[in-house]
């Protein structure tokens, strides 16, 4: 496995390749793993990138603190038997800006949808996430980018670039990786205790009972969904629910009907921020 550190040496390993691609901001686990090995089925050559991406963190959050743990990631990866992977430092790509503010002027986003849902809660989060993964296909030049769906408003948002500005790769996004008690995995679970981990296991558990409840039609309209749902999360004390939306799969807004939707719930387990979804066709 090749440890590609600079955009020339990136360059000249993706001469002539056809690579599937699967960034990641490192601190692997089995969801990002399932995104690999797809990768590896899919595509003669596979690239992991692990950047951790400052232009995606707002002032108050972790960018300091967000595990990096690269000697473990890569013997991860080498035992994947992938081909290379590219493990820029910020100077790498950021270097020639002159001001972390320079990056507004090459803007990549949706206004209306970069501000809903995650993004109201965290001002220029998908602006940073399309500005390095539009940067890191334009390095790459991959064939195919794999994507998990648990993070689910940015890969509609990064489906979406590549469709609108044609550009050459195929997105395929592939479901969430959980743990054995439903908990979606997340490199920021870390931080949970034990006994926080299991309030968080009812995220999924009311995910579930939520999409019985319109299957078996108990609820017709997003409207009580939302409500129920979120009356059955303020009985649980420790979980503190941010959002909980209905969207329509195609366009990402908020649906009043339950058909072809995304539940997306983000919330507070003391100080960390977990996120889920579940798809109801
Ligand atoms: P991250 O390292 O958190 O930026 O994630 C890198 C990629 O892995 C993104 O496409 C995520 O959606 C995906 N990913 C993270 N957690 C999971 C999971 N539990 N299941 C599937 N994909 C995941």
């Amino acid at each position: 496995m090749k440890i590609i550190r600079t955009k020339s040496s990136l360059k000249k390993f993706i001469k002539d390749k056809k690579i599937g691609f699967v960034p990641t901001m490192g601190s692997l686990h089995e969801g990002h793993i399932s995104l690999i090995k797809k990768s590896l089925k899919q595509n003669p050559f596979t690239l992991v990138s692990i950047f951790v991406n400052p232009k995606q963190f707002g002032h108050n959050e972790d960018y300091l603190t967000y595990p990096r743990v690269f000697e473990k990631d890569k013997e991860i990866l080498s035992q994947l038997n992938i081909d290379a992977v590219f493990y820029p430092d910020v100077k790498v790509m950021y270097g020639h800006l002159e001001s972390p503010q320079e990056i507004l002027h090459t803007y990549v986003g949706y206004q209306k949808l970069e501000n809903l849902y995650c993004g109201q809660y965290r001002p220029g989060f998908f602006n940073g996430i399309m500005f390095v993964v539009l940067k890191l296909l334009n390095l790459v030049k991959p064939m195919r980018i794999y994507l998990g769906k648990k993070d689910y408003q940015q890969y509609y948002l990064i489906k979406k670039m590549v469709k609108d500005i044609d550009l050459d790769v195929q997105v395929i996004g592939l479901p969430i990786v959980r743990g054995s008690g439903g908990l979606a995995l997340s490199s920021r679970n870390q931080y949970l205790s034990h006994n926080e981990m299991v309030v968080a296991e009812n995220i999924y558990r009311l995910l579930k009972r939520s999409k019985f409840w319109v299957a078996s039609g108990r609820v017709f309209s997003s409207h009580t969904l939302k409500r129920k749902m979120m009356s059955e999360f303020k009985k649980q004390k420790i979980l503190q629910i941010q959002y909980i939306e209905v969207v329509d799969k195609k366009t990402l807004l908020r649906s009043e009907k339950l058909k072809n939707v995304v539940i997306l719930v983000a919330g507070f387990v003391n100080q960390v921020r977990l996120i889920d979804n579940i798809e109801i066709n």
